[in-house]
Protein backbone atom coordinates (compact mmCIF):
# COMPACT_ATOMS: atom_id res chain seq x y z
CA UNK A 1 0.00 0.00 0.00
CA UNK A 2 2.73 2.00 1.02
CA UNK A 3 4.49 1.57 -2.18
CA UNK A 4 1.71 2.53 -3.93
CA UNK A 5 0.76 6.07 -2.58
CA UNK A 6 4.63 6.47 -3.14
CA UNK A 7 4.21 5.76 -6.71
CA UNK A 8 1.46 8.66 -6.92
CA UNK A 9 3.62 11.34 -5.89
CA UNK A 10 4.39 13.99 -8.14
CA UNK A 11 8.01 14.43 -8.98
CA UNK A 12 9.63 17.45 -8.83
CA UNK A 13 11.14 18.73 -12.04
CA UNK A 14 14.62 19.68 -10.12
CA UNK A 15 14.22 16.06 -8.52
CA UNK A 16 14.56 14.36 -11.90
CA UNK A 17 17.79 16.33 -12.88
CA UNK A 18 19.07 15.56 -9.42
CA UNK A 19 18.82 12.03 -9.65
CA UNK A 20 20.25 12.21 -13.32
CA UNK A 21 22.82 14.28 -11.79
CA UNK A 22 23.59 11.43 -8.59
CA UNK A 23 22.87 8.24 -11.47
CA UNK A 24 25.71 9.60 -13.61
CA UNK A 25 28.60 10.92 -10.92
CA UNK A 26 31.11 9.18 -11.03
CA UNK A 27 30.97 8.41 -6.52
CA UNK A 28 28.13 6.05 -7.54
CA UNK A 29 30.17 3.99 -10.37
CA UNK A 30 29.10 0.29 -10.24
CA UNK A 31 26.00 0.93 -8.16
CA UNK A 32 22.98 -0.95 -9.19
CA UNK A 33 19.22 0.83 -10.20
CA UNK A 34 17.44 0.34 -12.80
CA UNK A 35 14.44 2.15 -14.89
CA UNK A 36 10.64 1.91 -14.70
CA UNK A 37 8.34 2.05 -18.03
CA UNK A 38 8.76 6.06 -17.94
CA UNK A 39 12.08 5.89 -18.18
CA UNK A 40 12.34 7.25 -14.14
CA UNK A 41 15.40 5.85 -12.57
CA UNK A 42 13.64 3.63 -9.38
CA UNK A 43 15.44 4.95 -6.30
CA UNK A 44 14.38 2.45 -3.52
CA UNK A 45 14.83 -1.25 -4.17
CA UNK A 46 13.91 -3.19 -0.77
CA UNK A 47 16.87 -4.34 0.75
CA UNK A 48 16.68 -7.96 1.13
CA UNK A 49 15.72 -8.65 -2.12
CA UNK A 50 18.44 -9.89 -4.34
CA UNK A 51 18.36 -6.46 -6.36
CA UNK A 52 18.85 -4.84 -2.71
CA UNK A 53 21.70 -7.25 -2.09
CA UNK A 54 23.15 -5.90 -5.45
CA UNK A 55 23.41 -2.77 -3.97
CA UNK A 56 24.36 -4.18 -0.31
CA UNK A 57 27.79 -5.60 -1.82
CA UNK A 58 28.86 -1.98 -3.62
CA UNK A 59 28.03 -0.82 -0.04
CA UNK A 60 30.13 -3.07 1.67
CA UNK A 61 32.93 -2.25 -0.73
CA UNK A 62 33.28 1.36 -0.61
CA UNK A 63 32.85 1.14 3.12
CA UNK A 64 36.32 -1.01 2.58
CA UNK A 65 37.87 1.34 -0.09
CA UNK A 66 37.64 4.44 2.57
CA UNK A 67 38.06 2.68 5.19
CA UNK A 68 35.41 2.65 7.63
CA UNK A 69 34.66 -0.47 9.52
CA UNK A 70 31.54 -2.20 8.98
CA UNK A 71 29.39 -1.19 12.17
CA UNK A 72 25.91 0.47 13.33
CA UNK A 73 25.76 3.91 11.11
CA UNK A 74 28.80 2.90 9.16
CA UNK A 75 26.56 3.53 5.42
CA UNK A 76 25.09 6.49 6.45
CA UNK A 77 28.67 8.09 7.32
CA UNK A 78 29.71 6.93 3.72
CA UNK A 79 26.55 7.86 2.35
CA UNK A 80 27.65 11.85 3.65
CA UNK A 81 31.01 11.00 2.91
CA UNK A 82 30.63 10.54 -0.79
CA UNK A 83 27.97 12.73 -2.06
CA UNK A 84 29.10 15.14 -4.50
CA UNK A 85 27.19 18.31 -3.14
CA UNK A 86 26.53 17.98 0.25
CA UNK A 87 23.10 19.30 -0.91
CA UNK A 88 19.96 16.79 -1.55
CA UNK A 89 17.27 18.09 -3.92
CA UNK A 90 13.79 17.51 -2.12
CA UNK A 91 11.68 15.25 -4.29
CA UNK A 92 8.70 17.08 -3.31
CA UNK A 93 9.55 20.92 -3.06
CA UNK A 94 12.38 20.69 -5.22
CA UNK A 95 13.96 22.80 -2.64
CA UNK A 96 17.91 21.64 -1.93
CA UNK A 97 18.47 21.00 2.47
CA UNK A 98 21.87 19.60 3.84
CA UNK A 99 22.64 15.90 4.24
CA UNK A 100 24.13 17.06 7.11
CA UNK A 101 23.41 17.99 10.73
CA UNK A 102 22.83 21.56 10.11
CA UNK A 103 18.98 22.31 11.25
CA UNK A 104 18.04 22.56 14.80
CA UNK A 105 16.44 19.33 16.42
CA UNK A 106 12.79 19.66 18.34
CA UNK A 107 14.23 20.81 21.51
CA UNK A 108 16.33 23.06 19.93
CA UNK A 109 13.96 25.30 18.27
CA UNK A 110 12.84 26.17 21.76
CA UNK A 111 16.35 26.93 23.12
CA UNK A 112 16.57 29.34 19.99
CA UNK A 113 12.91 30.24 19.97
CA UNK A 114 13.77 31.58 23.72
CA UNK A 115 16.66 33.37 23.40
CA UNK A 116 16.59 34.42 19.87
CA UNK A 117 13.01 35.42 19.37
CA UNK A 118 13.03 33.45 16.08
CA UNK A 119 9.18 32.26 16.85
CA UNK A 120 10.31 28.48 14.71
CA UNK A 121 7.08 25.92 15.15
CA UNK A 122 9.29 23.25 16.67
CA UNK A 123 6.17 20.50 15.77
CA UNK A 124 6.27 21.95 12.52
CA UNK A 125 9.06 19.71 9.88
CA UNK A 126 8.80 22.37 7.02
CA UNK A 127 9.72 24.95 9.65
CA UNK A 128 12.93 23.35 11.52
CA UNK A 129 14.11 22.41 7.92
CA UNK A 130 13.60 26.21 6.23
CA UNK A 131 17.23 27.24 8.10
CA UNK A 132 19.96 26.15 9.22
CA UNK A 133 21.87 26.64 12.35
CA UNK A 134 24.04 28.88 10.45
CA UNK A 135 21.63 31.09 8.95
CA UNK A 136 19.34 31.06 12.02
CA UNK A 137 22.58 32.90 13.83
CA UNK A 138 23.35 35.04 11.26
CA UNK A 139 19.90 36.32 10.92
CA UNK A 140 18.82 36.83 14.09
CA UNK A 141 21.72 36.80 16.69
CA UNK A 142 21.83 40.31 16.40
CA UNK A 143 24.25 40.83 20.16
CA UNK A 144 27.03 38.90 22.23
CA UNK A 145 24.89 38.86 25.07
CA UNK A 146 22.33 36.45 22.67
CA UNK A 147 25.69 34.82 21.12
CA UNK A 148 26.90 34.31 24.86
CA UNK A 149 23.82 32.82 26.36
CA UNK A 150 23.40 30.26 23.16
CA UNK A 151 26.79 29.04 23.53
CA UNK A 152 26.34 28.20 27.04
CA UNK A 153 23.42 26.82 26.42
CA UNK A 154 24.91 24.29 24.16
CA UNK A 155 27.75 24.05 26.63
CA UNK A 156 30.34 25.47 24.69
CA UNK A 157 32.91 27.54 25.83
CA UNK A 158 32.60 31.52 25.48
CA UNK A 159 32.50 32.25 22.25
CA UNK A 160 34.80 35.63 20.91
CA UNK A 161 32.02 37.08 18.10
CA UNK A 162 28.70 35.77 15.89
CA UNK A 163 31.37 34.13 13.61
CA UNK A 164 33.21 32.36 16.09
CA UNK A 165 30.03 31.05 17.81
CA UNK A 166 28.84 29.68 14.20
CA UNK A 167 32.52 27.67 13.71
CA UNK A 168 32.18 26.30 17.31
CA UNK A 169 28.78 25.24 16.81
CA UNK A 170 30.12 23.49 13.47
CA UNK A 171 33.22 21.77 14.97
CA UNK A 172 31.52 21.01 18.38
CA UNK A 173 28.13 19.79 16.97
CA UNK A 174 27.14 19.61 13.26
CA UNK A 175 30.06 17.45 12.78
CA UNK A 176 29.90 15.67 15.18
CA UNK A 177 25.96 14.93 14.70
CA UNK A 178 24.72 16.16 17.82
CA UNK A 179 21.17 15.08 18.80
CA UNK A 180 20.87 18.99 19.09
CA UNK A 181 20.35 19.34 15.52
CA UNK A 182 18.68 16.67 12.47
CA UNK A 183 19.91 16.45 8.96
CA UNK A 184 17.64 18.01 6.05
CA UNK A 185 17.18 14.25 4.71
CA UNK A 186 17.07 11.30 6.86
CA UNK A 187 19.25 8.21 5.65
CA UNK A 188 18.27 4.66 4.58
CA UNK A 189 21.21 3.10 2.90
CA UNK A 190 21.42 0.82 1.01
CA UNK A 191 17.41 0.66 -0.09
CA UNK A 192 17.64 4.49 -1.68
CA UNK A 193 20.02 4.55 -4.10
CA UNK A 194 22.69 7.02 -2.68
CA UNK A 195 21.19 6.39 1.03
CA UNK A 196 18.77 9.13 1.41
CA UNK A 197 15.52 9.55 1.15
CA UNK A 198 13.98 10.84 -1.92
CA UNK A 199 11.86 13.50 0.10
CA UNK A 200 13.80 15.64 2.67
CA UNK A 201 12.90 16.75 6.13
CA UNK A 202 10.81 19.77 4.73
CA UNK A 203 7.99 17.48 2.81
CA UNK A 204 8.93 14.37 5.55
CA UNK A 205 5.58 14.99 6.91
CA UNK A 206 3.21 15.45 3.34
CA UNK A 207 4.90 11.96 2.23
CA UNK A 208 5.76 9.61 5.31
CA UNK A 209 2.98 7.29 4.95
CA UNK A 210 4.87 4.52 6.71
CA UNK A 211 3.44 3.20 10.40
CA UNK A 212 3.32 6.32 11.88
CA UNK A 213 1.35 8.09 8.93
CA UNK A 214 -1.61 8.62 11.74
CA UNK A 215 0.21 11.46 13.57
CA UNK A 216 2.77 12.29 10.77
CA UNK A 217 0.69 13.49 8.34
CA UNK A 218 -1.81 16.15 9.60
CA UNK A 219 1.19 17.10 12.27
CA UNK A 220 0.85 21.24 11.90
CA UNK A 221 -2.21 20.49 9.70
CA UNK A 222 -4.34 20.06 12.77
CA UNK A 223 -2.77 22.90 14.85
CA UNK A 224 -4.32 25.53 14.52
CA UNK A 225 -7.74 23.95 15.02
CA UNK A 226 -6.35 22.57 18.67
CA UNK A 227 -5.01 26.21 18.99
CA UNK A 228 -8.60 27.81 18.35
CA UNK A 229 -10.26 25.90 20.44
CA UNK A 230 -12.10 24.32 17.44
CA UNK A 231 -15.35 22.08 18.18
CA UNK A 232 -15.03 19.07 15.67
CA UNK A 233 -14.03 14.86 15.63
CA UNK A 234 -10.20 16.45 14.84
CA UNK A 235 -9.46 12.99 15.18
CA UNK A 236 -11.68 12.38 12.29
CA UNK A 237 -10.99 15.62 10.28
CA UNK A 238 -7.27 14.84 11.14
CA UNK A 239 -7.42 11.59 8.75
CA UNK A 240 -9.63 13.25 6.47
CA UNK A 241 -7.22 15.16 5.62
CA UNK A 242 -4.69 12.57 5.68
CA UNK A 243 -6.85 10.58 3.29
CA UNK A 244 -7.16 13.80 0.99
CA UNK A 245 -3.36 14.37 0.19
CA UNK A 246 -3.21 10.50 -1.21
CA UNK A 247 -6.08 11.14 -3.91
CA UNK A 248 -4.64 10.86 -7.42
CA UNK A 249 -3.32 14.65 -8.35
CA UNK A 250 -6.37 17.12 -8.84
CA UNK A 251 -6.83 21.12 -9.83
CA UNK A 252 -7.51 23.72 -7.75
CA UNK A 253 -10.91 25.07 -8.67
CA UNK A 254 -9.83 28.96 -8.25
CA UNK A 255 -6.81 28.75 -10.54
CA UNK A 256 -6.24 25.24 -12.09
CA UNK A 257 -3.08 24.68 -10.82
CA UNK A 258 -2.30 20.98 -9.43
CA UNK A 259 0.80 21.64 -7.15
CA UNK A 260 0.78 22.61 -3.49
CA UNK A 261 -2.88 21.00 -3.17
CA UNK A 262 -4.23 20.78 0.43
CA UNK A 263 -7.59 20.37 2.09
CA UNK A 264 -9.16 23.80 2.82
CA UNK A 265 -11.93 24.30 5.76
CA UNK A 266 -15.32 25.23 4.07
CA UNK A 267 -15.58 27.19 7.24
CA UNK A 268 -12.28 28.75 8.76
CA UNK A 269 -11.32 27.28 12.28
CA UNK A 270 -9.85 30.99 12.91
CA UNK A 271 -13.55 32.33 12.31
CA UNK A 272 -14.62 29.50 15.28
CA UNK A 273 -15.95 27.09 12.55
CA UNK A 274 -15.35 23.37 13.57
CA UNK A 275 -12.44 21.24 12.54
CA UNK A 276 -14.55 19.60 10.38
CA UNK A 277 -14.97 16.64 7.64
CA UNK A 278 -16.10 19.25 5.39
CA UNK A 279 -13.67 20.77 3.25
CA UNK A 280 -13.05 21.62 -0.15
CA UNK A 281 -9.54 21.48 -2.55
CA UNK A 282 -7.69 24.54 -2.64
CA UNK A 283 -3.84 25.08 -3.82
CA UNK A 284 -1.61 26.59 -1.23
CA UNK A 285 -1.53 30.11 -3.17
CA UNK A 286 -5.23 30.50 -3.63
CA UNK A 287 -5.63 29.33 0.03
CA UNK A 288 -3.40 31.69 1.64
CA UNK A 289 -5.01 34.62 -0.33
CA UNK A 290 -8.26 34.02 0.70
CA UNK A 291 -6.50 34.56 3.79
CA UNK A 292 -9.11 32.94 6.54
CA UNK A 293 -12.24 34.34 5.05
CA UNK A 294 -15.36 32.33 3.41
CA UNK A 295 -17.56 33.74 0.43
CA UNK A 296 -20.99 34.06 -0.28
CA UNK A 297 -20.86 30.22 -1.33
CA UNK A 298 -19.28 28.97 1.30
CA UNK A 299 -21.63 30.61 3.21
CA UNK A 300 -24.63 28.74 1.67
CA UNK A 301 -22.38 25.58 1.75
CA UNK A 302 -22.07 25.80 5.28
CA UNK A 303 -25.72 26.60 6.24
CA UNK A 304 -26.79 23.57 3.74
CA UNK A 305 -24.22 21.42 6.15
CA UNK A 306 -26.28 22.49 9.20
CA UNK A 307 -29.75 22.16 7.50
CA UNK A 308 -28.61 18.07 7.57
CA UNK A 309 -28.25 18.41 11.24
CA UNK A 310 -24.34 18.74 11.17
CA UNK A 311 -22.53 21.07 13.53
CA UNK A 312 -20.31 23.62 11.84
CA UNK A 313 -20.17 26.38 14.34
CA UNK A 314 -18.08 25.91 17.58
CA UNK A 315 -19.58 25.96 20.82
CA UNK A 316 -18.11 29.31 21.36
CA UNK A 317 -18.87 30.82 17.85
CA UNK A 318 -22.48 29.77 17.38
CA UNK A 319 -24.32 33.31 18.80
CA UNK A 320 -22.21 35.49 15.85
CA UNK A 321 -22.73 32.98 13.51
CA UNK A 322 -26.17 32.76 13.79
CA UNK A 323 -26.73 36.50 14.21
CA UNK A 324 -24.91 36.95 10.75
CA UNK A 325 -25.28 34.14 8.86
CA UNK A 326 -29.10 35.05 7.20
CA UNK A 327 -28.08 38.12 6.31
CA UNK A 328 -25.10 37.60 3.91
CA UNK A 329 -26.57 38.60 0.09
CA UNK A 330 -23.20 38.89 -1.62
CA UNK A 331 -19.19 38.35 -0.96
CA UNK A 332 -18.88 42.10 0.22
CA UNK A 333 -21.31 40.88 3.15
CA UNK A 334 -19.53 37.73 3.19
CA UNK A 335 -15.78 39.92 3.69
CA UNK A 336 -17.26 41.82 6.61
CA UNK A 337 -19.04 38.89 8.04
CA UNK A 338 -15.72 37.11 8.03
CA UNK A 339 -13.87 40.28 9.64
CA UNK A 340 -16.60 40.27 12.71
CA UNK A 341 -16.44 36.59 13.75
CA UNK A 342 -12.43 36.77 13.45
CA UNK A 343 -12.76 39.73 16.23
CA UNK A 344 -15.36 37.63 18.27
CA UNK A 345 -13.13 34.80 17.78
CA UNK A 346 -9.69 36.55 18.97
CA UNK A 347 -11.99 38.35 21.81
CA UNK A 348 -13.15 34.34 22.68
CA UNK A 349 -9.18 33.02 22.78
CA UNK A 350 -8.61 36.28 24.81
CA UNK A 351 -11.80 35.80 27.61
CA UNK A 352 -10.33 32.03 28.03
CA UNK A 353 -6.76 33.10 28.14
CA UNK A 354 -7.68 34.99 31.20
CA UNK A 355 -10.10 32.49 32.79
CA UNK A 356 -6.95 29.84 32.41
CA UNK A 357 -4.60 31.96 33.90
CA UNK A 358 -7.12 32.81 37.13
CA UNK A 359 -8.54 29.22 37.15
CA UNK A 360 -6.24 26.64 35.70
CA UNK A 361 -7.52 23.75 33.54
CA UNK A 362 -10.05 21.89 35.00
CA UNK A 363 -12.96 23.72 34.06
CA UNK A 364 -11.77 24.54 30.86
CA UNK A 365 -11.37 20.86 29.93
CA UNK A 366 -15.06 20.73 29.94
CA UNK A 367 -14.57 22.29 26.31
CA UNK A 368 -12.02 19.92 24.57
CA UNK A 369 -12.72 16.22 23.56
CA UNK A 370 -9.34 14.23 24.68
CA UNK A 371 -12.28 11.32 24.01
CA UNK A 372 -11.93 11.92 20.22
CA UNK A 373 -8.17 10.70 19.90
CA UNK A 374 -9.19 7.18 21.13
CA UNK A 375 -10.95 5.89 17.98
CA UNK A 376 -9.22 4.12 14.84
CA UNK A 377 -10.68 5.54 11.62
CA UNK A 378 -10.19 2.87 8.26
CA UNK A 379 -11.76 4.08 4.59
CA UNK A 380 -13.52 2.51 1.73
CA UNK A 381 -11.55 4.95 -1.15
CA UNK A 382 -12.52 7.20 -3.14
CA UNK A 383 -13.40 10.36 -1.33
CA UNK A 384 -16.33 10.94 -3.33
CA UNK A 385 -17.59 7.90 -2.09
CA UNK A 386 -16.44 7.80 1.39
CA UNK A 387 -17.24 5.04 3.95
CA UNK A 388 -15.90 5.25 7.14
CA UNK A 389 -15.00 2.16 9.60
CA UNK A 390 -14.82 3.53 13.14
CA UNK A 391 -13.30 1.41 15.95
CA UNK A 392 -12.31 1.94 19.41
CA UNK A 393 -8.45 1.61 20.18
CA UNK A 394 -6.61 2.70 23.08
CA UNK A 395 -2.73 2.91 21.90
CA UNK A 396 0.47 4.83 22.98
CA UNK A 397 0.47 6.50 19.64
CA UNK A 398 -3.43 7.91 20.31
CA UNK A 399 -2.40 8.45 24.16
CA UNK A 400 0.37 10.75 22.72
CA UNK A 401 -2.16 12.75 19.91
CA UNK A 402 -4.34 13.22 22.90
CA UNK A 403 -1.69 14.67 25.35
CA UNK A 404 -0.76 16.58 22.00
CA UNK A 405 -3.67 17.91 21.78
CA UNK A 406 -4.46 18.90 25.28
CA UNK A 407 -1.25 20.62 25.32
CA UNK A 408 -1.17 22.80 22.45
CA UNK A 409 -4.82 24.08 23.07
CA UNK A 410 -3.56 25.16 26.75
CA UNK A 411 -0.36 26.18 25.65
CA UNK A 412 -1.90 28.40 22.82
CA UNK A 413 -4.16 30.12 25.67
CA UNK A 414 -1.10 30.54 28.08
CA UNK A 415 0.63 32.60 24.69
CA UNK A 416 -2.08 34.46 23.85
CA UNK A 417 -1.57 37.49 25.67
CA UNK A 418 1.81 37.68 23.86
CA UNK A 419 0.88 36.84 20.21
CA UNK A 420 -2.23 39.56 20.76
CA UNK A 421 -2.77 41.46 17.55
CA UNK A 422 -2.72 44.61 17.92
CA UNK A 423 -5.05 45.59 14.92
CA UNK A 424 -7.73 43.76 17.42
CA UNK A 425 -9.50 45.25 20.05
CA UNK A 426 -10.16 43.42 23.35
CA UNK A 427 -13.64 44.42 25.00
CA UNK A 428 -12.56 42.00 28.19
CA UNK A 429 -9.76 41.91 30.54
CA UNK A 430 -8.09 40.29 33.66
CA UNK A 431 -9.65 43.04 35.78
CA UNK A 432 -13.27 43.39 34.08
CA UNK A 433 -15.94 42.68 36.31
CA UNK A 434 -18.17 40.85 33.75
CA UNK A 435 -15.32 37.85 34.50
CA UNK A 436 -15.98 37.81 38.51
CA UNK A 437 -19.47 35.75 38.94
CA UNK A 438 -17.59 32.95 36.21
CA UNK A 439 -14.30 32.49 37.90
CA UNK A 440 -16.64 32.75 41.43
CA UNK A 441 -18.23 30.01 40.16
CA UNK A 442 -15.41 28.30 38.81
CA UNK A 443 -14.19 28.31 42.56
CA UNK A 444 -17.10 26.95 44.03
CA UNK A 445 -16.50 24.33 41.26
CA UNK A 446 -20.53 25.01 39.84
CA UNK A 447 -19.04 24.51 36.26
CA UNK A 448 -22.37 24.16 34.74
CA UNK A 449 -23.25 27.74 36.12
CA UNK A 450 -19.94 28.86 35.11
CA UNK A 451 -20.56 27.63 31.75
CA UNK A 452 -23.99 29.03 31.25
CA UNK A 453 -22.79 32.57 32.92
CA UNK A 454 -19.69 32.23 30.29
CA UNK A 455 -21.75 31.45 26.94
CA UNK A 456 -23.84 34.64 28.04
CA UNK A 457 -21.08 36.79 28.55
CA UNK A 458 -19.34 35.38 24.76
CA UNK A 459 -22.85 36.34 23.39
CA UNK A 460 -23.21 39.74 25.32
CA UNK A 461 -19.33 40.74 23.88
CA UNK A 462 -20.19 39.34 20.28
CA UNK A 463 -23.44 41.53 19.70
CA UNK A 464 -21.25 44.46 21.02
CA UNK A 465 -18.57 43.90 18.11
CA UNK A 466 -20.93 43.32 15.59
CA UNK A 467 -22.96 46.91 16.36
CA UNK A 468 -19.57 48.71 16.33
CA UNK A 469 -18.18 47.14 13.40
CA UNK A 470 -21.87 47.34 11.60
CA UNK A 471 -21.73 51.50 12.81
CA UNK A 472 -18.47 51.68 11.01
CA UNK A 473 -19.25 49.72 8.13
CA UNK A 474 -22.21 51.67 7.02
CA UNK A 475 -21.08 55.15 8.81
CA UNK A 476 -19.12 55.72 5.51
CA UNK A 477 -21.85 55.20 3.22
CA UNK A 478 -24.39 57.96 5.41
CA UNK A 479 -26.24 55.41 7.18
CA UNK A 480 -26.53 54.44 10.58
CA UNK A 481 -28.76 51.54 10.65
CA UNK A 482 -27.97 47.81 11.21
CA UNK A 483 -29.15 45.75 8.61
CA UNK A 484 -28.26 42.80 11.07
CA UNK A 485 -30.79 41.71 14.07
CA UNK A 486 -29.20 42.61 16.85
CA UNK A 487 -30.14 40.42 19.70
CA UNK A 488 -30.61 41.92 23.79
CA UNK A 489 -28.29 41.28 25.84
CA UNK A 490 -28.53 39.00 28.69
CA UNK A 491 -29.56 40.19 32.15
ZN1 LIG B 1 10.69 19.45 0.32
ZN1 LIG C 1 -5.37 27.80 -6.74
Amino acid sequence: MVKKLRGEVQYHPNYEKYVEFIVNHPNYAGLFYERDDNGRVKWVVAGKSPKGQLRQSWWDNQCKIHNIPIQKGCYAKLARLIHPTGIHICQCCGEGRSIFYEYPAKTTVGILNKILGCNIDKDNDEERAQNTIREIIEQWCDSMEKAKAIAAAFGLRTPKDKDDLIELIYSEMVDKESSRFSPGVMCNPPDRFNGFHSYALCCRTKFDTGRHSENMMTYGQDRRAYEDWSDGDYNLANRLMGEFRKQPPMACPVCGNTEKMSADHIGPISLGFCHSRNFAPMCSGCNSSKNNRFTKSDVDELIKIEESGEQVISWHSKAIWDAVKHTIKNDIDAKFASSVMAKCHQNVLNILSIIYKKTGTEFLMRYLHPEYSLVDYRYLLHLENLKIISTPLDSKNKRKNQERYVRIAFDSLEEFSSKKNRKNYFLIDEDSKELDPIIASIALREYDKADKLLRQLIQSVSNSILEKETHERFFGYGEIDSPFSIAAEPE
